[in-house]
């Protein structure tokens, strides 16, 4: 199998798996409970916040374990009830969504801007928004879940008062995330009737999820992983894209190569519809997305493609190629010997009149 899904969910990594294994029959008990094996699960839980303030230069007392970032999302926005709250057209549902809810007249004024996009890898202008923001005295939110291990993050140098994060992305388990937030902002946590996280977010600790964030995080500390996308992924992202420019008729980019994350690639296929060619590659064993996984199956085109290209026929022909450590040319290699053929054949039979494309020039 070719895995070009990454951005979705990247596979659990070894380390990370042998590191819950353990943690399954060592660590099990309740670690909010005053015996030693709940204390010993605790601070396995702190080691993880740790690494991960360390990472992104916070204090350990600006992190709250979520169960993800929607629900990190959700907590900051939740935060803001009633306030104005002003969200990119890039955000992802859980951004957006949570704004239609929540969006109000009341001070203080919330933005909501990713750093880069999970459907294009664009980045966005986070700073000119944390500039806004300082002369409105609003507050900034940043979701960084597809940042995470892919570009260094500080969040102190991204002047950003919350921000998201999922170990789902990094090769932890689903189910565990986190919420940077800054010390002295405004706070309402989502989850109440528990003192876990200081009363921010209650429920029972999912300590083996937690040590598996840890063992992912202590893996893109010690290898700096983003010095590795930057070089070899961005190498092999690059590679694709000029390929599939090069040997597909009607093919065009929805990434700016220059401005994004290294690790994602959206591209169109005129007169071919995105989930058709994802189906035959997945029949030829490659796996892609069509935009954001949360909104497979809606037939509504991709909001995020809908911003940047203002096209809806873009939009339904774009797929998703998002990389990971693990890929290798020979991917590449593997793609580009199933997808021709495969948008060939999908624009032969189209309905949708060819712009740019004379069917049997390829
Ligand atoms: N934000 C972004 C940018 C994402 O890419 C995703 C996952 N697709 C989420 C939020 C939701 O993450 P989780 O599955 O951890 O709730």
């Amino acid at each position: 199998m070719t895995y070009l899904d990454y951005a979705a969910i990247s596979p659990l990594d070894k380390e990370v798996m042998e590191a819950m294994h353990r943690a399954e029959t060592q660590f099990f008990a309740n670690a909010s409970a005053l015996h030693t094996p709940g204390h010993l699960a605790m601070n396995q839980i702190e080691y993880t916040r740790e690494l991960l303030a360390k990472l992104i230069n916070a204090e350990p007392d600006e992190i709250i374990f979520t169960s993800g970032a929607s629900e990190s999302n959700n907590t900051v926005l939740h935060t803001f009830e009633g306030c104005q709250i002003e969200a990119s057209p890039l955000e992802h549902h859980s951004v957006i969504e949570a704004a239609k809810v929540y969006n109000g007249k009341k001070l203080p004024k919330l933005y909501s801007c990713m750093l880069a996009n999970n459907e294009i890898g664009d980045f966005l202008d986070l700073e000119k928004i944390v500039k806004q923001a300082k002369k409105e005295n609003a507050f900034v939110h940043s979701d960084l879940t597809q940042i995470l291990g892919k570009v260094s993050i500080d969040v102190k140098k991204l002047g950003v008062d919350y921000a998201t994060f999922s170990a789902h992305k990094i090769g932890g388990p689903v189910g565990v995330g986190a919420l940077y937030v800054k010390k002295d902002t405004p706070f309402k946590p989502l989850i109440i009737g528990g003192n876990q996280e200081k009363k921010r977010r209650g429920s029972t600790y999912n300590t083996v999820g937690i040590i598996g964030f840890g063992a992912a995080l202590e893996k893109i500390i010690r290898e700096k992983t983003w010095e590795k996308y930057d070089q070899d992924v961005r190498h092999l992202r690059d590679a694709l894209a000029q390929r599939i420019l090069k040997e597909i008729p009607g093919s065009s980019l929805n990434t700016n190569l220059k401005n994004s994350l290294p690790n994602i690639l959206n591209a169109s296929f005129e007169a071919a519809e995105g989930e058709s060619i994802q189906l035959y590659l997945d029949a030829e064993g490659v796996i892609v997305s069509t935009g954001s996984a949360c909104a497979a199956g809606d037939i509504k085109p991709s909001h995020v493609l809908m911003a940047k290209t203002g096209d809806a026929e873009v939009a339904h022909s774009s797929i998703r190629f998002s990389f990971g450590l693990e890929n290798t040319m020979e991917d590449v290699d593997r793609v580009m010997a199933v997808l021709p053929g495969i948008v060939k054949r999908l624009q032969g039979i189209s309905t949708i009149p060819a712009k740019s494309i004379s069917r049997d020039n390829s």
